[in-house]
């Protein structure tokens, strides 16, 4: 039997983290085995756990790229009820049929990560995996101008980085769409 394929995405601050590491809580609760990974890229808060911006946090093994992943997923010995991906959006579009294989073994997967980038453009690797999803959780985040419930993109306030570059609020903001078009007109 597959695993079931779970992805949870929207904007930064949109709480997909703590989404993420409440069902990887409901497998730990259950005694079932799981194992928890991110990307290098993300050392935002800490370089060996999964961290909400809560500070609630997880261990996590911290993987270079989706060819790791698979590498340690196959380390790892008897194998795990679910695995848990954080910042899925920062690995190569190879993670598409890393976690495709894994779910085949039986093991559910949940990945979590940006659905676009501050471009208002998709990520590629989390726009494949919401397709093949059998389930997609879309978030929303609270607008940082306007203070309504709609956030659905993140603004990148005026800084040098490119399309992948690590911040918080610093860097970015969750903002509604009207507000991302004011914000965009101004800068
Ligand atoms: P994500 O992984 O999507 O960036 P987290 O799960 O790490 O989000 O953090 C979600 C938490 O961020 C919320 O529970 C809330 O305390 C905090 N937060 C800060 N700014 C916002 C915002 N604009 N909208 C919603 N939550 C926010
Ligand atoms: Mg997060
Ligand atoms: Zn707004």
């Amino acid at each position: 039997r597959y695993g079931k394929l779970t992805v949870i995405t929207g904007p930064m601050y949109s709480g997909k983290t703590t989404e993420l590491l409440n069902f990887a809580e409901i497998y730990d609760l259950g005694r079932k085995k799981i194992v928890i990974f991110k990307p290098a890229i993300d050392n935002r808060y800490s370089a060996e756990d999964v961290v909400t911006h809560k500070f609630f946090k997880m261990p996590a093994k911290v993987v270079a790229s989706s060819d790791e992943l698979a590498r340690v997923y196959y380390s790892v010995g008897e194998r795990p009820d679910a695995i848990f991906v954080d910042e899925v959006h920062f690995f190569d579009e190879a993670i598409v049929d890393v976690l495709k294989k894994i779910t085949s073994d039986g093991v559910d997967v949940y990945c979590a990560g940006l659905d676009m980038s501050y471009l208002w453009e998709p990520f590629e690797a989390t726009a494949k995996l919401m397709a093949i999803a059998d389930e997609v959780i879309k978030k929303k985040a609270v607008c940082e101008i306007c203070g309504e419930y709609n956030g659905t993109l993140s603004f990148k306030k005026k800084t040098n980085g490119g399309v992948i570059d690590v911040g918080g609020k610093e860097k970015y903001i969750a903002v509604c769409k009207d507000c991302y078009r004011e914000l965009s007109l101004k800068e």
